[in-house]
């Protein structure tokens, strides 16, 4: 999908330093003194504009969540939905999750979510796709042990292919459903996309696995 370019997008998130993280090299090793509590932390891989990570915060304000986003351009519009619900244990920052031992040290996160994340249908574009193992040991690094990573999709191939790299990097895996919105799981949140695909009809894949360690 293509994103209109917004150059205001970077001046509005200087403007919001009580939620954007600028700079979050700095506080690797030191989360909870972000919020200030020593809550678990989770965080989302390809925030977008943010509808799961609000809603997740919302309804757990006893977690700590980043969302984790690459395009300013779509960060910028969680960015208004987090100044519209104030929730204080939710931050926002841009950062390429190929860069997140550089922000977390091993153990300070809880787990990560994924939520529709590029397909990149290519083989030859395999390494780009956030479940393969290039991404899942940086998860890794900054997880905590038995750390886990919550994947949603509408995109059969991704999820096949993730399923694959997830159990041959020795993954366990505890959660699958074909069929997520025909599925008995209590308290799935929507995200954008997961909205406007499952409309159209098309089916939602979702998986949970724990890293064996
Ligand atoms: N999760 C949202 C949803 O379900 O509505 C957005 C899904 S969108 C298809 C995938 C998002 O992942 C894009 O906004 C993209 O910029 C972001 N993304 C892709 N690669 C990334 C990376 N390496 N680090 C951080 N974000 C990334």
């Amino acid at each position: 999908m293509r994103v209109r370019n917004k150059p205001w997008a970077e001046s509005r998130m200087n403007d919001f330093p009580q939620y954007m993280i600028q700079q979050a090299e700095s506080h690797k090793g030191k989360w909870h003194e972000v919020f200030g509590n020593n809550n678990p932390l989770y965080i989302e891989v390809g925030t977008g504009k943010g509808r799961f990570i609000t809603g997740m915060a919302k309804a757990h304000p006893d977690v700590n969540f980043i969302g984790i986003e690459l395009n300013r351009n779509v960060l910028v519009t969680a960015l208004d939905l987090l100044i519209e619900e104030e929730l204080p244990n939710l931050k926002l920052m841009v950062e390429n999750a190929a860069e997140l031992q550089k922000c977390f040290e091993k153990g300070e996160v809880s787990r990560v979510y994924l939520n529709f994340s590029d397909p990149w249908p290519k083989t030859r574009h395999a390494k780009r796709r956030l479940t393969h193992s290039s991404f899942l040991s940086v998860y890794e690094d900054i997880l905590l042990e038995k750390g886990e990573i919550h994947f949603k999709t509408d995109n059969q191939g991704l999820f096949e292919s993730s399923l694959l790299s997830i159990s041959q990097y020795g993954m366990l895996l505890s959660f699958i459903s074909l069929d997520l919105h025909n599925s008995y799981y209590d308290g799935n949140i929507m995200t954008e996309y997961e909205e406007k695909f499952s409309s159209k009809g098309s089916r939602i894949y979702r998986l949970e696995a724990a890293f064996n360690n």
